[in-house]
């Protein structure tokens, strides 16, 4: 495992936050994202740490906080939805910040005018998340990116919104300055994982994970940082790397034994 021993004695503090990326994290990527799945070992090992006492789970996810809530199936987590535009907590209270629901109603706009210009092409799938919209353009035929892209711009532009892409996709969100990385210090910060006793560790695979990773890695050497990927020379903010989501599981099951004897070297 190249999250070696020596971590340990950084994730035994607490409480300890486990902030987790839901798809190509915990759910192996499908062509269809709706066709996502967490497999049962996965939800095993999520479900004993969010049951365990002195450990949060945070679910960190682009899609909307009550679909990663639905994907995951795990109780008593907190999930920060559309790449931290939107903040669920265990009980259900919803935290929304004020900048970005004043733009609720121009997101809206934007879907009803980019859905019937992405209607014609083929394998392009258009999601509306409420907070933000996603077009999915893994099944498309690669030529025809180029032309979602343009289709795009211009409604974000006319309307002061904010394009970003991820893998295989393209999100319209509020021209507010909120990413994972803004979301994951103010609630790691709000739950105690940033504090001098807390512990924090996050992990992800894609581009808006890196916002995270390097906000993250600014408050030091405390937080544990690590990016999913099989590539061994893709660039990433995080401290550490795994390969893949059964690599993640396999951290998840290691994580309460670590915490129970931490190596001191
Ligand atoms: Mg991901």
């Amino acid at each position: 495992m190249p999250v070696a021993d020596a971590v340990a004695l950084r994730l035994a503090g607490s409480p300890l936050v486990v902030m987790l990326d839901v798809d190509g994290t915990l759910a192996p990527i499908e062509q269809r994202p709706t066709d996502a799945k967490v497999p049962t070992e996965t939800r095993r090992a999520v479900s004993a740490l969010a049951a365990a006492d002195g450990t949060v789970i945070v679910l960190v996810s682009g899609r909307a906080a009550a679909d990663a809530r639905r994907i995951v199936g795990v109780a008593n987590v907190w999930i920060v939805g559309n790449h931290g535009y939107e903040i669920i907590g265990p009980e259900g209270e919803t935290l929304i910040d004020p900048q970005v629901e004043a733009y609720q109603p121009v997101i809206a706009q934007a879907g009803r005018r980019i859905q019937p210009r992405l209607a014609d092409v083929p394998g392009v799938i258009f999601e509306d998340k409420g907070w933000t919209l996603t077009v999915h353009y893994r099944m498309a035929d690669p030529a025809l990116v180029p032309k979602v892209r343009a289709a795009l711009e211009e409604t974000v532009s006319a309307l002061g919104l904010r394009l970003t892409e991820g893998k295989m996709v393209f999100e319209v969100r509020p021209p507010a300055q909120i990413n994972k990385g803004t979301a994951v210090l103010t609630l790691g910060r709000n739950l105690g994982g940033l504090s001098d006793e807390g512990a924090l560790v996050f992990i992800g695979d894609d581009l808006s994970d890196e916002d995270a990773f390097r906000a993250l890695r600014s408050r030091g050497k405390a937080p544990v940082t690590v990016r999913v990927s099989e590539d061994e020379s893709a660039a990433t903010a995080a401290e550490f790397r795994v390969r893949d989501t059964s690599d993640v599981r396999a951290f998840l099951e290691w994580l309460p034994s670590a915490r129970q004897r931490p190596v001191r070297r």
